[in-house]
């Protein structure tokens, strides 16, 4: 198949990488010897593009380069280049406001589509250390962190419209990826489509049940327009539990080769959706019933602090550091102003917490009826406990999609969660 790509374009292999490096001085002095030393094997776990480890005697890097096609499908299924260069772009936008959060860029090709970036060692992707039953006790806080700080910076509280403009313009353009989002996101579960599937025959009934549910449908319909229609910050745009890495004192988001100017909810909800889809897997991971009650419990007090905090620090940051032309604190100074200001915040943080909610109800789905899953489900043997997790994560994420405005607060999502999974308790898969 002929792909387009730019003169000069090439598909590195293991044995290109170490003369490739040696060329680029600040990558050079990262990983120090000489380049005969340097080790490097491709560890591409992702569906989408070839990563290489590569150590040196004084440190290492990552190098990932974009093929002109998706890796988990084939050539089958192009894929332009140009989404290492929107991949770049976001990295270093975040690393402005959040460095500690990402990893640190070396250097980016654009020819070639390749970033080199730091090897963040000895991380794993949080979506593994959740399957462990790993407790990471900063996570909720990094995470937070992470996505108020980046979030805010770019939305229209963070920064002029002028510049905001600019960068959207930039992101626009990064169609193909976002492409894949609203078609495998938000419309194939809820249709006949290729490459859907699911723990079959134990859900056949279910998946064809959410394909004639009206309201549900509906719903993941309006998410779609939100998510079409609503540049309200630059999102990573793909912030699941296999795009963050972490140590136990250390959290990273990786890949955000989907970013562009939309909704915000739907970085919290990617966060949100897939703690929930690790706490229904729980029961698939534990020897015997109950093994992980406390593990559960930490994944629920994470989802919850997730979203205080996200809370706490997009407000403080509105508060202290506002960049934007609307809804400057000092528009609203004096005394009877404030109650109005504060409103408006309020109505502003709740609008998110409801999106945050129907767009992890939309990520949910997606993993359980659609193409791409999670390993949380998928390492599940046992096909009919499997196919108890997952529906029991399906009822969650459509009372999150439908019913989300009727959420009081987070803990109240939780204790959903929990009845659910109390239910289980009760009859087991
Ligand atoms: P894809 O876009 O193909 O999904 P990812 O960016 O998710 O690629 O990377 C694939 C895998 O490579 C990750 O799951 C992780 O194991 C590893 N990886 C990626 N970036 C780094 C990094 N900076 N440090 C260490 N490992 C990394
Ligand atoms: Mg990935």
């Amino acid at each position: 198949m002929a792909f387009d790509v730019p003169p000069g374009y090439r598909a590195l292999k293991d044995a290109d990488v170490a003369a490739y490096l040696a060329g680029v001085p600040a990558v050079a002095n990262q990983l120090g010897g000489r380049s005969a030393d340097w080790k490097v094997r491709e560890v591409g776990d992702g569906n989408l593009n070839f990563v290489f480890v590569v150590e040196g005697p004084a440190g290492g890097v990552v190098l990932k380069q974009a093929l002109p096609y998706l890796r988990l499908v084939g050539e089958s299924w192009p894929l332009p280049l140009r989404r290492a260069f929107f991949e770049h772009q976001a990295l270093i936008t975040e690393a402005r406001v959040a460095p500690q959060h990402v990893p640190e860029v070396f250097h980016f090709d654009e020819t070639l589509a390749l970033t080199v970036m730091a090897y963040l060692s000895p991380h794993i992707i949080l979506r593994k250390g959740l399957i462990r039953g790993i407790v990471y006790p900063n996570l909720a806080d990094h995470m937070a962190t992470f996505m108020a700080e980046t979030l805010f910076a770019t939305s229209d509280l963070g920064q002029p419209a002028a510049a905001k403009k600019k960068q959207m313009a930039l992101f626009c353009d990064n169609i193909e990826l976002c492409r894949i989002t609203e078609d495998l996101v938000f419309t194939d579960p809820w249709r006949l489509a290729d490459g859907n599937r699911w723990t079959s025959p134990q859900l056949d009934a279910t998946a064809a049940a959410v394909r004639s549910d009206g309201p549900w449908k509906r719903a993941a319909q309006e998410f779609k327009l939100k998510f079409l229609g609503e540049a309200q910050a630059l999102i990573h745009g793909d912030l699941h539990s296999g795009s963050i890495m972490v140590t136990e004192s250390d959290s990273r988001a990786i890949d955000p080769e989907f970013a562009f100017y939309g909704p915000m909810g739907f970085d919290v909800g990617a966060l949100i959706g897939n703690l929930y889809l690790a706490f229904f897997s729980q029961s698939g991971h534990e020897t015997r019933p109950g093994d992980r009650d406390r593990y559960r419990d930490w994944i629920l007090q994470t989802v919850e602090a997730v979203w205080t905090l996200f809370d706490g620090r997009f407000r403080a940051l509105w508060n202290k550091a506002h960049g934007g032309d609307v809804f400057m604190p000092d528009l609203f100074s004096s005394g009877p102003d404030q109650a109005a200001f504060d409103a408006a915040q309020d109505a502003y943080m709740r609008r998110l917490f409801v999106d945050s909610l129907g767009f992890g109800g939309c990520k949910m789905t997606r993993r359980i009826l659609g193409l791409a899953h999670v390993e949380d489900m998928e390492s599940i043997a046992d096909p009919e406990r499997r196919a108890g997790c997952e529906q029991r994560a399906l009822r969650l994420a459509r009372t999150l999609m439908v019913d989300g405005a009727t959420f009081t607060d987070i803990k109240a999502v939780s204790e959903a969660a929990r009845a659910l999974q109390r239910e289980a308790a009760r009859v087991p898969a």
